[in-house]
């Protein structure tokens, strides 16, 4: 399955960097593959710094609320309080479960495939990198969606080289 990363706050690739080893520590989960580092211009409000996003490949024995309860602590390590945010504000990490294998699923706290999925340049582009031959479970495949995406193309993110 895989996880979008995006973060905009407070160090973005460092956070995005911090997240990956941490999806690591939760139980029964590995972290198979990850894609590099994409820069993005915030959706919704303008008046905020840009996102850095990533996408982790993961396999997990943990069931998708449990998931994304442990995705929510994870979060919360990161300084991130959702109740206090607004819709599309900054935020110094976001974690969202992008597909769980075939699994479609509409509950009032999760959604599968994540219902963004198919539209965001920030997610289908670390996506495609990452898993070409990806078919979204009610969408298609991955690097059609990402072809025919309206949001920019994004760019690869290179950490400056102090020398
Ligand atoms: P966010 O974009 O992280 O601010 O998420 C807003 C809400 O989306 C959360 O409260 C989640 O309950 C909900 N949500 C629905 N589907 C998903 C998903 N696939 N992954 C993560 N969050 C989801």
């Amino acid at each position: 399955m895989y996880i979008g990363l995006g973060s905009n706050l407070d160090g973005p690739s460092g956070q995005i960097q911090r997240a990956l080893m941490e999806l690591v520590v939760l139980p029964r989960t590995r972290l198979l593959a990850h894609s590099h580092l994409y820069k993005s211009r915030p959706l919704g409000p303008q008046n905020q710094p840009d996102y850095i996003n990533a996408v982790a490949m993961l396999a997990t024995g943990l069931a998708p609320l449990e998931l994304l309860h442990s995705l929510w602590k994870l979060e919360e390590g990161h300084g991130r309080w959702r109740m206090r945010e607004r819709r599309w504000g900054a935020r110094s990490l976001d974690l969202d479960i992008l597909v769980y294998g075939d699994i479609r699923l509409q509950l009032p706290e999760l959604t599968l495939p994540h219902p963004g999925v198919h539209l965001r340049s920030f997610v289908l582009y670390p996506l495609a990198e990452l898993a070409p031959a990806l078919v979204i479970p009610g969408h298609g495949p991955v690097q059609t969606l990402r072809d025919r995406c309206h949001t920019p193309p994004i760019e690869r993110y290179e950490e400056a080289v102090n020398e």
